[in-house]
C-alpha cells in the first residue's frame, strides 16, 4: 500500500448542495463560485458537476480558459476583473463578464473599440472597503461607460463584510446598493454564501455562493439540508504506549499526564492539514473522536487513542474531516476558516471522486 492519505470528492453531495441552494433562493440566479480551484476539489471536476448552475464565478482569466476550453458555454464572471488591458481580447473572444470595480478598468475598456456585446458587473464599495466604487465614482463610471458603447450590459454588484454575523452593517450596505441602484434599474448581485442563508432579501438578481455549495460554512439551522464535498481520509501507520511525563513530536509541546496510547497518522503540513492545529483538535479513528496531541509535522500527526486503546489497529482508517467532523471544526481548532483548509490540500494528496453517499 502506498502513502494513505486521499481525498474523496462527493460530486453527488455538490449537485445536492447546489439543489439546496436553489432551493433556497427562488427565482434568484446562481454564480457558482468555483475560484481557486474550485476551493481545492479541483476546477473541472466542480464545474461539471454544477453545470446546472446559471454560470460560474472565479478570479482569473486563466481559470476561465480552462473551463472553455473543457467545453463549458455557461457565463463566466472573473470575480476582480481585468488584472491588465491586455487581458480584453481574450475576455471578448471568450465572452467572459466582467466585474468592474475602479476608473483604471474603465480606462482600459474605452480605449478599445468593442463590437460583442459585454457584460460588466460595477462594484459599488457598500462598506468592505476592498474593491470596488463609491457611490459618486459608480455614477461616473457608468456615465463614462454609456457615453461611450452601447454594447456594454451593465449590472451592479457588491460584497458584504460581515455576511455570517447578525449586524444592522449587513442591512446598511443592502441599501447602499439599492440606493445607487434607484435611477438605472440595473440587475443586483449581492450575496454570498453567509447571506443567502441568513438574509433572503440581499438575495436580488444573482446570488454568489461558494463554500456553502461545498458543505462547508452551513449555519446550525441549514445542517440538515447540505452535505459535506470532500472527506480527507489517512489511515494509523504506528502505534506506542509511552509513560506519564513524556513529550510528544517537535518542541514536545504536549506531555502525557497518564501512561498513554498514541496512533500514528499520516497527514500532515505538507498534505495541507493546518500545522496550528492545537491540541486537542478532533481526529475521527474508526468512526471514534480522538484528540490531536503535539505539533503537526510535514508527513504525521499523533492521536491520543488511550480512551480506546484496545480497539486501535495498525492500519485503521482515519477521517480528518468530512461527513463525521466538520471541516469548520478542525479549522476553529487551528484558529483559520474551512475556506482555508479545503483550499489548501496539496497536490501530493490523491483525489478520489465518488458519484454518490459511497462513505
Ligand atoms: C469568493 C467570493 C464569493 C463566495 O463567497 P462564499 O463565502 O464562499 O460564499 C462571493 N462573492 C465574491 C465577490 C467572492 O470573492
Amino acid at each position: 500500500m502506498s502513502r494513505p492519505i486521499e481525498a474523496h470528492i462527493n460530486l453527488g453531495a455538490l449537485q445536492h448542495n447546489l439543489a439546496q441552494t436553489k432551493a433556497l433562493v427562488g427565482h434568484s440566479r446562481i454564480w457558482a463560485v468555483i475560484k481557486a480551484n474550485g476551493y481545492g476539489h479541483g476546477l473541472l471536476r466542480v464545474a461539471g458537476a454544477l453545470n446546472r448552475a446559471d454560470g460560474f464565478a472565479v478570479a482569473s482569466v486563466d481559470e476561465a480558459l480552462q473551463l472553455r476550453q473543457a467545453g463549458f458555454l455557461h457565463p463566466i464572471l472573473l470575480l476582480e476583473g481585468l488584472f491588465d488591458a491586455s487581458e480584453l481580447s481574450l475576455v471578448l473572444q471568450h465572452r467572459l463578464d466582467l466585474v468592474v470595480h475602479s476608473h483604471h478598468q474603465v480606462d482600459w475598456l474605452l480605449a478599445q473599440t468593442i463590437k460583442e456585446p459585454l457584460h460588466l458587473w460595477l462594484k459599488l464599495d457598500t462598506g468592505m472597503h476592498r474593491l470596488g466604487f463609491n457611490e459618486e465614482g459608480l455614477h461616473q463610471a457608468l456615465f463614462r461607460l454609456k457615453h461611450h458603447a452601447p454594447r456594454f450590459k451593465c449590472h451592479l454588484m457588491s460584497h458584504l463584510a460581515c455576511a455570517e454575523d447578525d449586524t444592522p452593517f449587513n442591512q446598511y450596505q443592502y441599501q447602499q446598493l439599492l440606493a445607487a441602484n434607484t435611477n438605472y434599474q440595473y440587475k443586483l448581485s449581492l450575496a454570498n454564501s453567509a447571506a443567502i442563508q441568513t438574509a433572503p432579501q440581499t438575495h436580488l438578481n444573482w446570488v454568489r455562493p461558494g463554500i456553502m455549495l461545498y458543505g462547508a460554512g452551513i449555519l446550525a439551522s441549514q445542517k440538515e439540508r447540505f452535505k459535506p464535498v470532500m472527506t480527507l481520509t489517512s489511515r494509523v501507520i504506528a502505534l506506542k504506549w509511552i509513560e506519564a511525563g513524556e513529550g510528544v513530536g517537535y518542541g514536545q509541546t504536549w506531555q502525557a499526564s497518564q501512561t498513554t496510547c498514541l496512533a500514528i497518522v499520516a497527514v500532515g503540513y505538507g498534505d495541507g492539514y493546518p500545522r496550528h492545529a492545537t491540541n486537542g483538535t478532533p481526529v475521527l479513528i474508526s468512526g471514534m473522536r480522538f484528540s490531536l496531541v503535539g505539533r503537526v509535522s510535514m508527513d504525521m500527526i499523533t492521536v491520543d487513542v488511550t480512551a480506546n486503546a484496545q480497539q486501535i489497529k495498525l492500519n485503521d482508517p482515519v477521517e480528518l474531516w468530512g461527513p463525521n467532523l466538520s471541516v469548520d471544526e478542525v479549522a476553529e481548532h487551528a484558529n483559520t476558516i474551512g475556506y482555508e483548509l479545503l483550499c489548501g490540500i496539496t497536490q501530493r494528496v490523491k483525489i478520489k471522486e465518488l458519484t454518490q453517499d459511497e462513505l
